[in-house]
């Protein structure tokens, strides 16, 4: 693949337990350099914006800490990436601010994400969602972060074509780019990708995609398309949602190292931002790069996978239709995933608490009429997340 090229670099011995080993040679041979094993950092070019990343960077996620940052940072890790969560994203980018205050600006590509309101049934946005509130929000990101610009600043959440080309985002981006406060634009999308990455190629206005991709999408040959076609037009291609936490209860769990790889497999894939929340797990999905090709055990776990719905939901709205209280199960089911499969219970509650849900949720039916393409049983997957809604997060949560 053309953009690809292996690094050498040494990886710095971190306070990453069993992180000594560093990178050399995509086969994960160790050489020896000095008294100091190396290890490869893959980089491929994010598109035609001249950016050249690593192909694991860090999402960053509301557990992460400093001390996380600062030994992803440390590991040759340049590219980063923040949570959107409203509640969330603000003490996450003051952590950033702070790890990254001293550095060199332009050792680190940092993207952010602008939410604005959208109507959650049809993914069209609200008439609140103006260019004003998206510059506000940018201006507000750059101060938390204290810095003068990011790197790329994403539309974020993106399902519908009419949402990808809201003229009030347009602007305000187009806004921000021309007054240095972005160097790329891009588009996030979770649900609906392929038309969404469409948009994104079509509109000539986008420079980079970060969109779900992963084995279980039941339009994958969909999403395949649309982003071989994204990268052909010379957009940088970001996946997300590709390890997809832990499996559901009772399941084996997801093998992230495999599902990373799989991923990879893809050359139109220009790098992801696999949201570690701790060292373990960040050792795990940066030893993908010592050899990205997937054995058979691990493309063995891949196709395991790909067969049962696992945490992922598809985002294919067939649940509202039939839910008689309209309620926005794919959110609810989202921060369910949040909660059970990244363990990330301020990130899932504050998810809940947005929604508005009435007091009672489900009360009044005495039997669920959902049907779930995932087959999913999702009345009883509210009442499990539901719990977490008021739960006082200083207590112990509990996650069976
Ligand atoms: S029980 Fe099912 S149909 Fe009724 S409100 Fe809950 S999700 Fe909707
Ligand atoms: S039907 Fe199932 S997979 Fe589709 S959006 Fe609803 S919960 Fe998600």
């Amino acid at each position: 693949m053309k953009s690809e090229t292996v690094s050498r670099r040494t990886f710095i011995h971190s306070s990453v337990a069993g992180m000594a080993g560093i990178i050399c040679a995509p086969k994960a041979q160790t050489a020896r350099c000095g008294d100091k094993a190396e290890k490869v950092l893959v980089y491929r070019n994010l598109g035609k914006t001249g950016l050249r990343l690593p192909v694991i960077g860090m999402g960053i996620l509301s557990s992460a800490t400093p001390s996380l940052m600062q030994a992803a940072l440390d590991a040759g890790i340049s590219h980063f990436d923040s949570t959107a969560d409203p509640a969330q994203q603000m003490r996450n980018e003051k952590m950033i601010g702070e790890v990254l205050k001293g550095r060199r600006r332009e050792s680190v590509i940092y993207g952010t994400k602008i939410h604005l309101p959208q109507d959650y049934k049809t993914g069209i946005y609200k008439s609140s969602a103006t260019e004003k509130e998206f510059t506000r929000l940018l201006d507000a990101a750059l101060r938390n972060l204290q810095m003068d610009y990011v790197d790329i600043v994403y539309h974020h959440m993106v399902s519908r074509k009419e949402s990808a080309f809201h003229e009030p985002v347009m602007s305000a981006m187009s806004k921000a780019k021309k007054a240095g406060k972005a160097r790329f634009l891009g588009l996030t999308t979770h649900s609906n990708v392929p038309e969404a990455v469409h948009a994104a190629v079509d509109s000539g206005f986008y420079e980079v995609v970060m969109a779900a991709y992963n084995p279980r999408q039941k339009d994958l040959a969909q999403v395949k398309k649309a982003i071989a076609r994204a990268a052909a037009s010379g957009l940088g291609v970001v996946a997300i949602k590709v390890i997809r936490g832990d499996a559901d209860k009772g399941r084996q769990p997801v093998n992230a190292r495999a599902s990373l790889k799989w991923v990879l497999q893809d050359s139109n894939v220009h790098a992801t931002v696999p949201g570690f929340s701790n060292f373990e797990e960040m050792k795990v999905d940066l030893s993908v790069m010592e050899d990205l090709s997937l054995n058979e055990a691990e493309r063995s776990d891949v196709n395991r996978e790909a067969s049962g719905p696992g945490m992922f939901c598809q985002g294919c709205g067939q649940c509202l239709r039939s839910c008689s209280a309209e309620l926005p199960i794919p959110d609810l089911m989202r921060s369910y995933m949040y909660a059970f499969g990244y363990h990330q219970t301020t990130l899932a509650q504050s998810l809940l608490q947005s929604l508005e849900l009435p007091d009672h949720v489900c009360e009044d039916c005495s039997s669920c009429r959902v049907v779930c393409t995932n087959g999913w049983n999702v009345a009883e997957k509210i009442h499990d997340i539901l719990r977490l809604r008021d739960a006082s997060l200083e207590a112990e949560f509990p996650i069976a």
